[in-house]
């Protein structure tokens, strides 16, 4: 993309609205405008990047056996009075009236949707196990939205529901989303940490909250340091028995403030961490709760009619744009993982007009382009500072710096934004450097 052409509303000063690192820098690198409290227009930079986000999350979802569906943003009011929320609920839900006078409402959460999906289509236990996740909007009237993104009132989630015949089968597919949700933060260049979440009124002991560590984190969390560092398992076999991965990422002691246990402070000393956190996904099992009241039910394999166990797995996908952010920036901007850049690689003419430094310019963006590496070409006439700080600002992981000094000599400037590392090198070898076995930038 040439940066002429794209639609990037970078802003100079610090927005006065916003109170944390990573709201600031949404609204200065030109990714979201708030539309009214709480929510927001995702502009084209912005936009990637959720994008990307997104991706990552349908591929775990689909390694981990879950199918992806779309379910309706705007909800029939009738369902939930059959589950007993439309009354509990309260006022984060947004009702609304059709012509008809019907009830009607959007969508907090879909366990009723769900539900009568499966109690409509679904009659034996040879269809189980199920699980079916969508990525959509929410809304959720929260009393304080705030933060930007991370505490929006209509937010993108990624939200699961699982089906299974017995409370095993129904662990093993917790243990699923488990594993899942360890992968697919670390993808994103993040270190969520599974702790110790309320259960509600199921009780037992399959809730997790998935954390973030950051200064500006909503919520007070206790965990093992050694949690801090843990390494991901790279390949997973799904249909194995997982327990061994959940219990060796369990026995550490994680847990939110609602559930932490003020002996631990003790008994941990130093190796307690006690820090403020980011809630980024939550998965939950709750038996019967929806599956009994709706009258959902499937044949067992001797005909006796079973109700189904049933969890849910929600990821906040836009709050964690605000949550990689938080965890990856500096005093100039941010500072994207690979993964989730909206480019991979930012390419700074700095001297548009010049015919040799135009032509080599715009020569290696169509070179990156048939490659298939995604590119921000700055082709801007505009000084060179201002080019520098808003490249940094908007935080793609490579800059490639061109200009007429180099040129004269062959050669080029590569920056890696993360280390702010240089590097000079002969322009005929740009395209192996950036794209040989050894190189660390990859396709886009
Ligand atoms: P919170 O405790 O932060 O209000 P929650 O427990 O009500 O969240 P869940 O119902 O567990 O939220 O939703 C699943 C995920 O959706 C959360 O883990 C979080 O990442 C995200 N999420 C929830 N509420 C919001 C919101 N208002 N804005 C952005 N993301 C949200
Ligand atoms: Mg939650």
């Amino acid at each position: 993309m040439r940066l002429s052409r794209t639609f990037i509303p970078t802003l100079k000063e610090t927005p006065s609205e916003a109170q944390i690192v990573s709201h600031r820098l949404m609204l200065r690198a030109g990714l979201v405008r708030q539309h009214a409290a709480g929510i927001y227009n995702w502009l084209p930079m912005g936009t990637l990047v959720l994008r990307n986000i997104e991706q990552i999350v349908r591929e775990e979802q689909n390694d981990a056996g879950a199918l992806e569906v779309i379910m309706p943003t705007i909800q029939s009011g009738d369902l939930w009075k059959e589950s007993g929320r439309y009354n509990d609920y309260g006022p984060e839900m947004l009702r609304i009236q059709d012509r008809h006078e019907r009830d009607m409402l959007y969508g907090p959460t879909h366990e009723e949707v769900v539900t009568d999906i499966f109690r409509n289509n679904i009659r034996s236990y040879k269809d189980l196990p199920l699980n079916l996740y969508q990525i959509h909007w929410k809304f959720r009237d929260e009393v304080r939205p705030r933060f930007g993104v991370m505490r929006g009132r209509e937010f993108l989630m990624k939200d699961a529901y699982s089906f299974d015949l017995t409370y095993e089968a129904a662990r093993h597919s917790y243990n699923q989303m488990f594993v899942a949700y360890l992968r697919t933060f670390s993808r994103m260049g993040l270190q969520a940490i599974p702790m110790k979440a309320d259960p509600g009124p199921i009780g037992g002991d399959l809730s997790h909250e998935f954390i973030v560590l950051a200064d500006t984190g909503e919520s007070a969390v206790y965990c093992h340091k050694d949690l801090l560092r843990k390494s991901i398992p790279l390949v997973v076999d799904y249909a194995s028995n997982l327990q061994p991965i959940v219990d060796d990422w369990t026995s550490e002691y994680a847990a939110t403030d609602e559930e932490h246990d003020e002996a631990k402070t003790i008994e941990l000393g130093d190796d307690l961490v006690s820090a403020r956190g980011i809630e980024v996904g939550h998965i939950f099992h709750f038996g019967k709760k929806y599956s009994e009241p709706m009258g959902a039910q499937v044949a067992s394999p001797n005909g006796d009619m079973i109700t189904p166990f049933m969890g849910s797995y929600g990821i906040g996908v836009s709050r964690l744009v605000g949550a990689i952010i938080e965890a990856c920036h500096d005093d100039d901007g941010i500072i994207w993982p690979d993964t989730v850049a909206p480019y991979r690689i930012g390419l700074i003419n700095l001297k548009v007009g010049d015919p040799d430094t135009d032509k080599v310019c715009s020569d290696l963006y169509a070179k990156f382009h048939e490659i298939g590496m995604s590119t921000l070409y700055d082709d801007r006439e505009e000084r060179a500072g201002v080019k520098f700080s808003n490249m940094d600002l908007i935080g793609l992981p490579w800059q490639l710096i061109i200009g007429p000094k180099g040129l004269k000599d062959g050669t080029v400037e590569l920056k890696r934004r993360s280390t702010g590392e240089r590097q000079i090198l002969p322009l005929d070898s740009v395209l192996s450097t950036l794209t040989g076995p050894q190189s660390e930038v990859g396709l886009g």
